[in-house]
């Protein structure tokens, strides 16, 4: 049984995703930021808090840590050197989260650290990722510590899902990375319909996640680097033409850190 998955609203722009039991009784988060959205939620729903799964190191994914350890004793997962966490994970390694296991990927870029949380689902079930903020609705992480190739490589370790991924990522930037999308690809058809469908979602407070991995191939510009459309945006931003596509990758992610 899939657990059902719910966005706790943090900070400005975070989500929360939130894991809860099918009998009801206990939850997991993922990247907690902030402990309070957390504790009211969880007091609100009579859940008890069974496990945390941390992404990376920065504050708005760990910030709720000590206090939510504190008050519940959870199993807390992650890559290392974060305090707190009690199962350091690597790539290849397994987490069971109320019966739901997920395998674990590095995916440098964002930061050193960064790892996501893969559940690769059966003949009946969704197969799903949580990403942080490696991969957004159609954007990807700055690069604060890793470099384009590292980054390039990590987005193609989720691009090789299954199409249908429900791809959970851990902010709410869909429509400044759409508009980023629609002047660096303005021929593509499909960022037109995606921006009203999630402007539509937005209209009515609703998150525009989770998206999926066969979405983002169609619609997200650091996906579609080896596309003519990129390339020619990168010339545009470099004054010649790139080398190869890991170049039209770091031209564009840097034109978007400016956009
Ligand atoms: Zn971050
Ligand atoms: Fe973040």
């Amino acid at each position: 049984m899939i657990p059902r998955i719910h966005p706790l609203p943090a900070f400005k722009d975070n989500y929360i995703w939130t894991l809860i039991s099918s009998d009801g009784v206990s939850a997991g988060v993922v990247d907690p930021g902030d402990a309070r959205p957390v504790i009211e939620f969880l007091t609100e729903n009579r859940l008890r808090l069974s496990d945390i799964l941390i992404t990376h190191h920065h504050m708005d994914h760990t910030g709720g840590l000590g206090e939510l350890i504190e008050k519940y004793q959870p199993r807390v997962f992650g890559p290392g050197g974060i305090k707190g966490i009690d199962h350091i994970l690597e790539e290849g390694d397994h987490v069971e989260v109320f019966e739901v296991g997920f395998r674990v990927i590095e995916v440098p870029g964002h930061t050193l650290d960064h790892i996501a949380f893969v559940h690769d689902g059966g003949s009946h079930d969704t197969p799903i990722l949580f990403c942080g903020d490696t991969l957004f609705a159609a954007g990807c992480g700055r690069l604060f510590e890793g470099t384009p190739p590292q980054m390039l490589g990590s987005l193609r370790k989720l691009t090789a899902l299954p199409p249908a991924t429900a791809v959970h990522c851990a902010h709410e930037y869909t429509l400044a990375n759409l508009a980023f999308a629609t002047a660096a690809e303005p021929r593509n058809v499909k960022l037109r319909s995606r921006i009203k469908i999630e402007q539509g979602k937005r209209n009515i407070g609703r998150p525009t996640l989770p998206s999926n991995i066969e979405l983002e191939l169609a619609t997200n510009p650091f996906l579609r680097c080896d596309l003519p459309e990129l390339a020619a945006s990168a010339m545009r931003r470099l004054g010649r033409p790139a080398k190869d596509e890991i170049e039209v990758f770091a031209a564009i992610r840097k034109w978007k850190d400016n956009f």
